[in-house]
C-alpha cells in the first residue's frame, strides 16, 4: 500500500496523510490521518477523495486543498456578520451562527457539507433580506395612491 502526502492540517497545520486503494484504474485515499491526532477523516466524504490513477495523487491533493478552504473560509452570519462556529448541543454536531441560526450535521455528514449547507442558508437569508428591501421600495410606490399626503414630500 503506498501513502501519501494528502496536504496540511486545517486544524493544527501538520502533516496530513492517506494511504491509497487502487481498483479498476481508479484510486481511493482512505482516511487522512493527521501527525497530531486532529479529526481530520471527518472532513471530506471518502468518495470525494476518488481520482482516475493518471493523475493521482496530485489531483486528490489539490481537491484535499479545496475542501479545508471551504472549512476555513465559511460564509459569516448574514445577520450579525460573526464567523459561524461548530457547536454540540445534545449529542449533534451543529454549525453556523448561535445567536441566529445553526445548521445540523446529519449521519455521516462531512464538515465540508455542513459548511456547504451553512453557505446555502447564508444565500437563502440574503436573498431574502434583497427581496423584502425590493418590496418594501414597491410598496412605498404602491401606497402613494392611498395617502398621497404621506408621500406629499417625496414628491415635491
Ligand atoms: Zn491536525
Ligand atoms: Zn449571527
Amino acid at each position: 500500500m503506498n501513502t501519501i502526502k494528502l496536504g496540511e492540517c486545517p486544524f493544527c497545520n501538520s502533516r496530513v496523510t492517506a494511504d491509497l486503494e487502487t481498483a479498476d484504474g481508479m484510486v481511493m485515499a482512505g482516511l487522512p490521518e493527521c501527525e497530531n491526532g486532529c479529526p481530520v477523516g471527518r472532513v471530506m466524504s471518502p468518495a470525494a477523495l476518488t481520482t482516475s490513477m493518471s493523475d493521482a495523487p496530485e489531483r486528490l491533493a489539490d481537491k484535499w486543498m479545496q475542501a479545508c478552504d471551504m472549512l476555513l473560509n465559511p460564509e459569516t452570519c448574514p445577520i450579525c456578520d460573526e464567523h459561524p462556529v461548530f457547536t454540540a448541543i445534545k449529542a449533534d454536531l451543529w454549525f453556523g451562527c448561535p445567536s441566529d441560526g445553526l445548521v445540523k450535521a446529519t449521519a455521516g455528514m462531512s464538515l465540508v457539507k455542513l459548511v456547504e449547507e451553512w453557505n446555502t442558508r447564508v444565500a437563502e437569508v440574503e436573498q431574502t433580506k434583497r427581496r423584502q428591501a425590493e418590496l418594501e421600495a414597491e410598496c412605498a410606490i404602491l401606497n402613494r395612491a392611498y395617502w398621497p399626503d404621506r408621500f406629499k414630500d417625496e414628491w415635491d
